[in-house]
Protein backbone atom coordinates (compact mmCIF):
# COMPACT_ATOMS: atom_id res chain seq x y z
CA UNK A 1 0.00 0.00 0.00
CA UNK A 2 1.29 3.59 -1.01
CA UNK A 3 3.09 5.27 2.01
CA UNK A 4 1.05 8.31 2.91
CA UNK A 5 3.15 9.49 5.36
CA UNK A 6 5.62 10.70 3.18
CA UNK A 7 5.94 14.26 3.20
CA UNK A 8 3.21 14.71 5.14
CA UNK A 9 2.54 16.77 8.58
CA UNK A 10 2.51 15.41 11.66
CA UNK A 11 -1.32 15.60 12.68
CA UNK A 12 -1.06 13.17 15.50
CA UNK A 13 0.79 12.42 18.43
CA UNK A 14 -0.22 9.37 20.54
CA UNK A 15 -0.56 10.22 24.27
CA UNK A 16 1.63 7.82 26.68
CA UNK A 17 1.19 7.18 29.85
CA UNK A 18 2.14 9.42 32.56
CA UNK A 19 1.50 12.53 30.67
CA UNK A 20 3.67 12.50 28.04
CA UNK A 21 3.32 12.46 23.90
CA UNK A 22 4.79 10.76 21.25
CA UNK A 23 7.80 12.64 19.70
CA UNK A 24 7.56 15.65 22.54
CA UNK A 25 10.41 16.45 24.25
CA UNK A 26 10.44 16.38 28.16
CA UNK A 27 12.53 19.42 29.02
CA UNK A 28 13.92 20.85 32.72
CA UNK A 29 11.93 24.29 32.55
CA UNK A 30 14.83 26.85 32.41
CA UNK A 31 13.36 29.58 31.08
CA UNK A 32 14.53 32.09 33.50
CA UNK A 33 17.71 30.83 35.50
CA UNK A 34 17.90 34.05 37.46
CA UNK A 35 14.33 32.62 39.30
CA UNK A 36 14.01 30.13 41.98
CA UNK A 37 11.98 27.13 41.40
CA UNK A 38 11.47 23.78 42.11
CA UNK A 39 11.46 20.30 40.08
CA UNK A 40 9.57 20.99 37.55
CA UNK A 41 9.34 19.84 33.47
CA UNK A 42 8.04 21.22 30.48
CA UNK A 43 6.53 19.71 27.28
CA UNK A 44 6.12 22.34 23.66
CA UNK A 45 2.32 20.11 22.65
CA UNK A 46 1.76 22.48 20.47
CA UNK A 47 3.87 25.70 18.56
CA UNK A 48 5.37 26.64 15.16
CA UNK A 49 4.82 29.32 12.24
CA UNK A 50 1.19 28.61 11.94
CA UNK A 51 0.16 30.25 15.67
CA UNK A 52 0.35 32.92 17.62
CA UNK A 53 -0.04 31.20 20.32
CA UNK A 54 2.00 28.16 22.65
CA UNK A 55 0.28 25.42 24.37
CA UNK A 56 2.56 24.16 27.03
CA UNK A 57 2.14 21.12 29.26
CA UNK A 58 4.44 21.72 33.28
CA UNK A 59 4.61 19.10 35.65
CA UNK A 60 5.74 20.23 39.25
CA UNK A 61 7.07 17.48 41.06
CA UNK A 62 5.17 16.91 44.63
CA UNK A 63 6.22 20.03 47.06
CA UNK A 64 7.53 21.77 44.26
CA UNK A 65 6.66 25.35 42.74
CA UNK A 66 7.43 27.37 39.55
CA UNK A 67 8.90 30.92 39.83
CA UNK A 68 7.10 34.13 41.48
CA UNK A 69 6.95 36.79 38.59
CA UNK A 70 5.44 38.84 36.83
CA UNK A 71 5.17 40.03 32.73
CA UNK A 72 2.96 41.56 29.99
CA UNK A 73 1.98 38.92 28.56
CA UNK A 74 -1.23 36.77 30.32
CA UNK A 75 -1.46 32.90 31.13
CA UNK A 76 -4.38 30.84 30.85
CA UNK A 77 -4.05 27.57 32.56
CA UNK A 78 -6.00 24.29 32.75
CA UNK A 79 -4.83 22.29 35.70
CA UNK A 80 -5.02 18.36 34.55
CA UNK A 81 -3.09 16.51 37.06
CA UNK A 82 -3.34 16.83 40.60
CA UNK A 83 -4.01 19.38 43.16
CA UNK A 84 -2.19 22.45 44.50
CA UNK A 85 -2.09 26.29 45.15
CA UNK A 86 -1.47 29.41 43.29
CA UNK A 87 -1.22 32.84 44.06
CA UNK A 88 -2.55 35.44 40.98
CA UNK A 89 -1.72 38.87 42.51
CA UNK A 90 -3.39 39.11 46.35
CA UNK A 91 -5.49 36.06 45.31
CA UNK A 92 -4.29 32.44 46.81
CA UNK A 93 -6.72 29.77 45.16
CA UNK A 94 -6.41 26.33 45.95
CA UNK A 95 -6.38 24.63 42.63
CA UNK A 96 -7.61 21.27 42.06
CA UNK A 97 -7.67 18.66 38.28
CA UNK A 98 -9.65 20.45 35.99
CA UNK A 99 -9.71 24.02 37.39
CA UNK A 100 -8.94 26.83 34.98
CA UNK A 101 -6.70 29.95 36.14
CA UNK A 102 -6.39 33.29 34.82
CA UNK A 103 -3.22 35.66 34.89
CA UNK A 104 -3.59 38.70 33.97
CA UNK A 105 -1.09 41.09 32.48
CA UNK A 106 1.81 42.48 34.92
CA UNK A 107 0.49 40.13 38.12
CA UNK A 108 2.38 38.15 40.18
CA UNK A 109 1.93 34.40 40.29
CA UNK A 110 3.19 31.06 41.30
CA UNK A 111 1.85 27.70 40.82
CA UNK A 112 2.81 25.20 43.99
CA UNK A 113 2.05 21.68 44.17
CA UNK A 114 0.56 19.31 47.24
CA UNK A 115 2.83 17.50 49.11
CA UNK A 116 1.32 13.90 47.88
CA UNK A 117 1.38 13.80 43.81
CA UNK A 118 2.84 16.31 40.73
CA UNK A 119 0.61 19.19 39.86
CA UNK A 120 -0.21 19.30 36.26
CA UNK A 121 -0.97 21.96 33.79
CA UNK A 122 -1.30 22.98 30.36
CA UNK A 123 -0.62 26.51 29.98
CA UNK A 124 -1.23 28.86 26.73
CA UNK A 125 0.91 31.95 25.90
CA UNK A 126 2.01 34.16 23.11
CA UNK A 127 4.27 32.65 20.61
CA UNK A 128 6.09 36.23 21.13
CA UNK A 129 6.27 37.11 24.85
CA UNK A 130 8.11 39.73 27.17
CA UNK A 131 10.62 38.15 29.53
CA UNK A 132 9.32 37.69 33.07
CA UNK A 133 10.13 40.25 36.31
CA UNK A 134 11.07 38.76 39.37
CA UNK A 135 9.77 40.39 42.48
CA UNK A 136 11.98 43.08 44.41
CA UNK A 137 12.79 43.01 48.44
CA UNK A 138 9.60 45.81 48.42
CA UNK A 139 7.71 43.51 46.73
CA UNK A 140 8.22 40.08 48.27
CA UNK A 141 7.28 42.22 51.80
CA UNK A 142 4.20 43.75 50.04
CA UNK A 143 3.51 40.10 49.35
CA UNK A 144 4.07 38.87 52.56
CA UNK A 145 1.95 41.14 54.97
CA UNK A 146 -0.61 39.10 54.24
CA UNK A 147 -0.48 36.05 56.48
CA UNK A 148 -2.13 33.53 53.89
CA UNK A 149 0.20 34.44 51.06
CA UNK A 150 3.20 34.73 53.63
CA UNK A 151 2.31 30.94 54.60
CA UNK A 152 2.39 30.47 50.51
CA UNK A 153 5.64 31.69 49.79
CA UNK A 154 6.98 29.66 52.84
CA UNK A 155 5.32 26.38 51.27
CA UNK A 156 3.56 25.89 54.75
CA UNK A 157 -0.22 26.42 53.50
CA UNK A 158 -2.67 23.70 54.98
CA UNK A 159 -3.69 20.90 52.82
CA UNK A 160 -6.89 20.18 53.93
MN1 LIG B 1 4.53 33.26 34.03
Amino acid sequence: MQDRTVDQPIIHREANADFRWEGVAVLPYKEDERALFSAITKQVLFSGPDFDGELRYFEIAPGGFSSLERHEHAHAVLTFRGRGHCLVGRQLKRIEHHDLVIVPPLTWHQFRASFHEPLGFLCMVNAKRDRPQLPSEQDLADMRSDPEIAKFLLNQLSED
